[in-house]
């Protein structure tokens, strides 16, 4: 189902000319800001001479740390009489860092989450609870307006409080909801301890799941339980928020709003673009953003641009499902580990609980790797020799995932710390 037909199909020679157009505004409006005024000065930038999509790569690449250092208002490109709202990032990798919206930039988040909801075969019948995090956080008031611009009944439940979910769920008949995936596995336990089958109590049909990585395993492991089609979401507070890109029902990575951004994917060492479909670093501008233009920004999410066109028609990119950042890869005896990567072993395993973390050390000037993993109470209960052959196979399923052999702890149900936004999953004692 489209939101904005026009603009979700439109041709792609369309949609790069907007583009250009788009890119040139952006370049002089970024330009009233202290930074970039400052940033393209430094870079030799005339904004003016910014002519269109082919001029992108002259301009200076944006990053955290620029934020961080002009913190709070350095980026604000507008007048503060037109800037209407403050949300932070939820500061997973450090200081938080804020972002301005004027009015047309509400206006046109809600446009593209009301887009990305529709893609999913949500609609205006739809009863959606929301269980994300209000306040500051992006994922609450993003998701909300969006959920009433699409005209969901839209409950504002934000996170935590589970029973009062469950019960909120049954009572109004919830039939989309939007989660982390952390968040998600933990609900689906406590209906399972309160005995409820959401396949026969609920009416639940979808669920936006996002805001942190998760592995295919994870969506399956949640479609079963819950009964409902799981979406991948993507979004981050620079960009807005969520609803930057989001998956359509084919499922096969996420259209990414190009008439909003523009997308590069870059080699992280050398910051030059990869060949096409190949791995590398999300970069991305704003397009229509008026309080607080971002001009190519590191963005730090690795994934790769899908090749070809998806046959529910949409014309905009699709990227694959994000594998982590570039910042969260561990380096464990000297091999590249991603936490994504244990997730997957982990979640292909039917007798792995919701709850999991990764524990680093140093024991004798070597790294070590703990994984605690929780698994249901009947193993505790039942042989011992169960026990260990199910350590060993979890063992094993993640050395042929990561190629190292971590320690692997076997914990009972409900003992590992749960979040409700997202989750800590890994703890690296390796510098204390
Ligand atoms: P913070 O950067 O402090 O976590 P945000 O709330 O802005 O603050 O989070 C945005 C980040 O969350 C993204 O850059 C990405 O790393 C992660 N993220 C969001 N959605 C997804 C998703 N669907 N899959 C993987 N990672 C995601
Ligand atoms: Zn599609």
């Amino acid at each position: 189902m489209f939101w904005d037909k026009v603009k979700e199909t439109m041709p792609r020679e369309e949609l790069e000319a907007l583009q250009s157009a788009r890119l040139r505004e952006v370049a002089l409006r970024a330009a009233r800001s202290p930074f970039y005024k400052n940033r393209f000065a430094e870079a030799g930038v005339e904004p003016g001479d910014v002519r269109g999509l082919e001029d992108l790569r002259r301009l200076p690449f944006t990053t955290k740390q620029d934020l961080r250092d002009w913190f709070p208002y350095g980026l604000v490109a507008a007048d503060m009489k037109d800037v209407v709202r403050l949300h932070a990032s939820s500061g997973t990798t450090g200081k938080s860092t804020a972002v301005f919206y004027s009015r047309a930039d509400i206006d046109n988040w809600a446009d593209m989450v009301a887009r990305c909801m529709a893609m999913t075969g949500a609609d205006s019948s739809d009863v959606f609870q929301n269980m994300t995090g209000y306040g500051m956080f992006t994922g609450g008031l993003g998701m909300h307006f969006g959920a009433e611009r699409l005209g969901m009944l839209t409950i504002p439940m934000g996170a935590g409080n589970t029973k009062w979910q469950m019960a909120n769920m049954k009572m109004y008949g919830t039939t989309v909801i939007h989660i982390t995936p952390s968040y998600a596995l933990h609900l689906c336990e406590e209906f399972a301890a309160e005995g409820i089958d959401p396949k026969r109590d609920l009416k639940l049909r979808i669920a936006l799941v996002g805001a942190e990585p998760y592995s295919e395993g994870t969506r399956r492991k949640l479609e079963d339980f819950l009964g409902a089609s799981v979406f991948n979401s993507y979004g981050l507070s620079e960009m807005n928020g969520p609803g930057v890109a989001f998956e359509c029902v084919e499922k096969n990575g996420m259209h990414l709003w190009e008439d909003h951004y523009i997308l590069e994917i870059v080699d992280p060492k050398t910051l030059e673009p990869v060949a096409e479909g190949e791995r590398g670093e999300i970069v991305m501008t704003t397009l229509t953003r008026e309080a607080m233009p971002i001009i190519r920004y590191r963005v730090r999410d690795l994934t790769s641009v899908l090749p070809g066109a998806c046959p529910c028609g949409r014309t905009h990119r699709r990227i694959d499902r994000i594998t982590g950042r570039s910042d969260d890869m561990l380096i464990i005896k000297g091999v590249n580990v991603f936490p994504s990567q244990i997730e997957d072993a982990l979640m292909s395993m039917s007798e792995v609980g919701g709850g999991w973390q990764i524990e680093l050390t140093r024991v004798e000037g070597a790294d070590h790797i703990a994984v605690n993993v929780e698994v249901a109470d009947s193993f505790f209960r039942g042989d011992i020799k169960e026990l260990n052959r199910l350590r060993k196979s979890i063992q094993g399923a993640i050395k042929n995932e990561t190629l190292v052999t971590p320690e692997v702890k076997l914990v009972e149900p409900n003992t590992l710390p749960r979040s409700v936004g997202k989750a800590v999953r890994v703890i690296d004692k390796r510098q204390i």
